[in-house]
């Protein structure tokens, strides 16, 4: 699979779930630098689920979360920004500059390159300083990726007026596929894909349309972090993105030494 995929661009998001095993992340690390050796230009956005609600713990913040996306009120918003980027981020450019790629770190505000807007829940519900995306400037991170480096994105962008959101790191990455047309959309998370019932582990889905999906979503058959990712995954098809993959996070090499692509995870066309 790996020859095909020379020159092609692949945008990996890196779910705070998957992140929080360090063997896992040594996995993810290892894979990244397979597909990056290859000649494969990566985007790789990133998460932190699990360090916020870490920092919000200690600092006795208020930890809600509705259909997957948190709930930030003006401190929560500023923690997000501050662990995302100035530690999630950090961490993930040091470890793979370690491995020999030159990382670069930024979020959605760098260049402008996401714009936000208010997230407007469907039934009306406010999330308070959780964005959506507005629109992707493609421009740095192409610039970054022609010129050898590997973007590293934090889901945080600011909106046309100057307000600052929390955007889910699964919609960001959506939205950044769909405007670089990539090749795949990679979900990295600490499941392995779609699961029918996820008290099941015999239950997993190999293969979704978008139309099974959107049927999922309007009989609210998914639940929790769920629900961003198969959104964005159909987000990102509608825009032009050739496949999406759910997997787990440290099954990225496996994925790509294998040429089915409905054996490990779930794939999305
Ligand atoms: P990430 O940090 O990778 O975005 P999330 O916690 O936001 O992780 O989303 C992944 C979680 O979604 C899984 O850990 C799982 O508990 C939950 N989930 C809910 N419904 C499903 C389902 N049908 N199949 C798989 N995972 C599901
Ligand atoms: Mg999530």
């Amino acid at each position: 699979m790996l020859a095909q995929l020379k020159n092609k661009i692949i945008v990996v998001k890196c779910g705070g779930a998957a992140m929080v095993e360090s063997a896992q992340m040594q996995e993810m690390l290892e894979a990244l630098v397979v597909l990056h050796q290859a000649g494969v230009r990566l985007v790789l956005v990133h998460g932190g689920g699990p360090e916020i609600t870490k920092y919000c713990q200690k600092l006795n913040m208020p930890v809600q979360f509705i259909k997957g996306q948190r709930v930030s009120d003006a401190a929560t918003l500023e923690l997000a920004q501050m662990v995302l980027f100035g530690k999630t981020n950090r961490s993930m450019v040091t470890h793979l500059n370690q491995c020999g790629i030159q990382a670069v770190g930024l979020t959605g505000q760098d260049a402008a390159c996401v714009k936000a807007k208010k997230w407007q829940d469907q039934d009306g519900t406010d999330l308070g300083f959780v964005g959506s995306v507005e629109v992707v400037d493609p421009r740095l991170i192409n610039t970054l990726m022609q010129a050898g480096f590997l973007p590293v994105v934090a889901p945080i962008a600011t909106s046309s007026d100057g307000q600052t959101y929390n955007v889910n790191g699964d919609l960001m990455a959506g939205a950044i596929a769909g405007a670089l047309k990539a090749e795949k959309l990679i979900m990295l998370t600490d499941v392995n894909g779609y699961y029918n019932d996820i008290k099941d582990p015999n239950s997993r889905v190999p293969e979704l349309t978008q139309a099974k999906i959107e049927t999922l979503l309007t009989l609210g058959k998914v639940e929790g972090g769920m629900v961003p990712k198969l959104q964005a995954c159909v987000a990102a098809l509608a825009a032009g993105v050739k496949a999406a993959h759910l997997l787990q996070g440290n099954k990225l090499k496996q994925f790509f030494a294998n040429e089915d692509q409905q054996a490990i995870g779930t794939v999305i066309q």
